[in-house]
């Protein structure tokens, strides 16, 4: 059975991934901090988002453009005219609500069929007493709602200590154009060709009428996106090369999204049709995971032709062209945008990973990250915390882990619970340093030198050295197999 969002909200602010912002005031609407493990996590997302498609390849470059940009910039982009949601406002409670959205919340009415009793109906649904279907506001039941009025989602600021309209600028809502305009001093800086591109990760920002969901939709969150440049008179494989290209861009996410755990059948690639399509689009396709809430968006790659450079153009008069040397002739690039969000990602990985199975009668919760995402690597536990030496051993082993992976040390309670505390935030191996790795002069039992590692996803375990543990999470959080570590070290009967 999928997880439900509750688990993973709970889960997430008892292990320390996520916390409401500001809660000890109360929270404010939408806004989310990550937290010790969450921002492990979410580096992690990027840090091999950014290795795989900038750094791994060589048409990519990578770019961090300011999230204030000159206010034209929106106004070519087409944000200032267009990015907006019709909105509705209760006259009475004030409350304001996407005119598109009404129909899809419960409802407060009270029934004159009872006597003028409060009722909260379901969404869409009619009053069982009266037959009645709202017409008033659905929060306070007694308001008139405003015709549908236009309402830009960029959030405004003023630069400057003077606030008055010369001074308006906005909160990017999208990193892409930050790539648009440095478009020409990539290429020529960089000394690119076509096909390139440049990814770019970073926050952005969208005054949204109805965010929610836990972190799948909010007012600020961070996006991976890439703005893939090609010349539109190319042929690639009998194809044009936009087309071409956006196959493949839709293929590599695809996969990219599967080799760091989401299960196949929790993703499926969606079109849109000709109407959903925004006007500059000549083919837009969504990735969809299956979400808690159910199949929602988790990426999209559009091929935005060459509206943006063009655009730019128009509203800079400054040439955004790419010079064509086989047929000697400027040429505006077709760019294909794969664009992800780093929290909706963050969310699908989170749930994909979570499982809950029962071990010897009891309930094991375990997160079962790709080695790569997991926000600690290797946790080191002494099975006495009592014994001097055991705990100081205990920390030098973490300390020589810790010099190239995220390690812990934790020897707050017994060892079975600390193991079960691992398994939840998805530590895919555990360390323990025992009365053998120390030996007991006492008994006139000598040091084995030895060291327990615990396999996360088959609790299996294996007794290796000391000298090699490094040698061997070097090969395990690369991908080798616990099997082959399994067999060479075998751990003695337990
Ligand atoms: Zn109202
Ligand atoms: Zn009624």
């Amino acid at each position: 059975m999928p997880v439900t969002m509750d688990t993973l909200v709970s889960l997430s602010k008892r292990r320390g991934f996520i916390f409401q912002s500001s809660e000890i005031y109360g929270g404010i609407g939408s806004c989310w901090d990550y937290g010790p493990l969450g921002v492990e996590l979410k580096q992690n997302i990027k840090r091999i988002w950014w290795r795989d498609y900038i750094q791994r390849r060589p048409d990519m470059v990578g770019l961090d453009a300011s999230i204030i940009m000159h206010p034209t910039v929106w106004k070519a982009s087409g944000h200032v005219d267009n990015f907006t949601d019709p909105m509705v406002d209760c006259l009475e409670c004030r409350h304001r609500f996407r005119a598109d959205k009404v129909d899809e919340m419960p409802w407060v009415h009270y029934c004159a069929a009872t006597k003028g009793n409060k009722f909260t109906i379901p969404a869409g649904e009619a009053c069982s007493h009266c037959g009645e279907r709202r017409t008033q506001c659905p929060d306070c039941g007694k308001g008139r709602l405003t015709a549908p009025r236009q309402f830009n989602l960029m959030f405004k600021t003023f630069m400057g200590p003077v606030e008055e309209d010369a001074a308006l600028t906005y909160l990017r809502p999208e990193t892409a154009q930050g790539i648009f305009v440095n478009f020409d001093n990539v290429a020529q800086s960089m000394r690119r060709k076509l096909p390139f591109g440049i990814g770019q990760i970073g926050k952005a920002f969208r005054n949204e009428i109805t965010p929610g969901n836990f972190i799948f939709r909010t007012r600020e969150f961070e996006q991976m996106e890439i703005e893939y440049f090609v010349n539109p008179r190319d042929t690639v494989e009998g194809k044009p090369a936009d087309e071409y290209w956006h196959e493949r861009w839709i293929a590599d996410s695809l996969a990219w999204f599967q080799r760091y755990g989401l299960r196949a059948e929790n993703l499926r690639l969606r079109e849109h049709e000709k109407d959903e399509l925004a006007h500059y689009a000549k083919r837009t396709a969504d990735i969809e995971y299956y979400f808690p809430i159910g199949w929602s968006e988790l990426m999209g790659i559009a091929n935005r032709t060459d509206f943006d450079l063009k655009q730019h153009a128009k509203f800079s008069g400054k040439a955004l062209t790419y010079f064509d040397e086989e047929r000697k002739e400027h040429v505006v690039p077709y760019v294909i945008e794969p664009s992800a969000g780093v929290d909706r990602a963050l969310l699908a990985f989170l749930a994909d990973a979570y499982q809950e199975e029962e071990v010897r009668g009891e309930k094991r919760v375990v997160l079962r990250f790709h080695p790569e995402l997991a926000p600690v690597k290797v946790a080191v536990l002494p099975l006495l915390k009592k014994r001097e030496d055991i705990v100081r051993t205990a920390h030098t082993v973490r300390d020589t882990l810790a010099r190239h992976w995220a390690v812990v040390y934790d020897d707050t309670a017994a060892i079975g619970r600390l193991y079960r505390r691992q398994d939840e935030v998805g530590t895919p191996y555990c360390v323990t340093v025992d009365v053998q790795t120390v030996g007991d002069s006492d008994k006139g039992e000598s040091a084995d030198g030895k060291v327990t590692i615990r396999d996360r996803d088959s609790m299996e375990q294996a007794r290796v050295p000391i000298d090699a543990l490094s040698t061997v999470f070097l090969d395990l959080l690369n991908g080798g197999a616990w099997s082959a570590v399994a067999s060479k070290y075998p751990a003695a009967k337990a």
